[in-house]
């Protein structure tokens, strides 16, 4: 697909700076949102139609310029914290999160608008938030994933919402977890400053305020990369013969 029709004033220094280390190839999304894909020496950027191309191009391209910059994407977990899919898409999230994290100032540089970051279908974030605050479950899990979407920068909400949201999810369940997801926030916060791209830190301190958090394992790479490709959280481990 030509991408040309995807560029303006506002990224085409940032599709430059990509170009100068990637060949970019942008072809239809098959997901519900645009995508991107750092494959050998190819970035694969999965397009769609949408209100805000160019800003959709460029959060994309951002999330390139990132990897490029130092961030390793995370990719394959081992924690007693969880050992079904969820921490799966625990792992997604955080990876997902912790890049938007540190490219949204950027991305309000380059002249977009903060309802401009993510794709159209972002307000039904806001209506799964409200059934999940107004609902009668909450356990730490769903809890921890929804802070995640909270917390995430720009967007549908305005900041007042964004702080309603997240005040009402520090006093679920008698505020049982507020003290975590206060301390987290601050984690994002200090890391959305960061100028290394190293997650270490921010990720071992989150880790080490779940249950069995400090044993766990986050890696780059693959299965078949443990335990090189990546840090333990505490304790050092073996993998189980069932987790290979
Ligand atoms: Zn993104």
């Amino acid at each position: 697909m030509k991408y040309d029709r995807f560029i303006n004033d506002k990224n085409k220094d940032l599709i430059s700076f990509v170009k100068t280390k990637y060949h970019v190839r942008v072809k239809k999304s098959n997901r519900d949102s645009w995508t991107s894909e750092i494959k050998g020496k190819q970035v694969i950027i999965g397009a769609l139609e949408c209100n805000h191309p160019y800003a959709a191009f460029a959060h994309e391209l951002l999330h390139v310029k990132y990897q490029i910059m130092g961030y390793k994407k995370l990719k394959f977990g081992i924690s007693e914290f969880d050992k079904t899919d969820y921490f799966k898409t625990l792992m997604e999230a955080l990876d997902n999160e912790l890049q938007h994290h540190i490219m949204y100032d950027e991305f309000i540089k380059l002249g977009f608008k903060p309802e401009e970051f993510y794709h159209d279908n972002d307000y039904k974030n806001k209506s799964s938030i409200e059934i999940y605050l107004n609902g009668n479950e909450h356990d730490l899990k769903s809890s921890l994933l929804m802070f995640l979407t909270i917390i995430a920068p720009g967007g549908c909400f305005s900041n007042k919402e964004q702080s309603d949201f997240l005040n009402k999810l520090k006093d679920l369940e008698k505020g049982i977890h507020k003290q975590l997801f206060q301390d987290s926030e601050q984690l994002f916060h200090t890391w959305s400053k960061s100028t290394d791209y190293d997650y270490k830190e921010i990720l071992t301190n989150l880790f080490l305020k779940l249950p069995n958090g400090n044993i766990t394992w986050l890696g780059h790479g693959d299965k078949s990369e443990f335990p090189e490709n990546g840090f333990f959280i505490e304790k050092e481990f073996v993998m189980k013969p069932t987790e290979k």
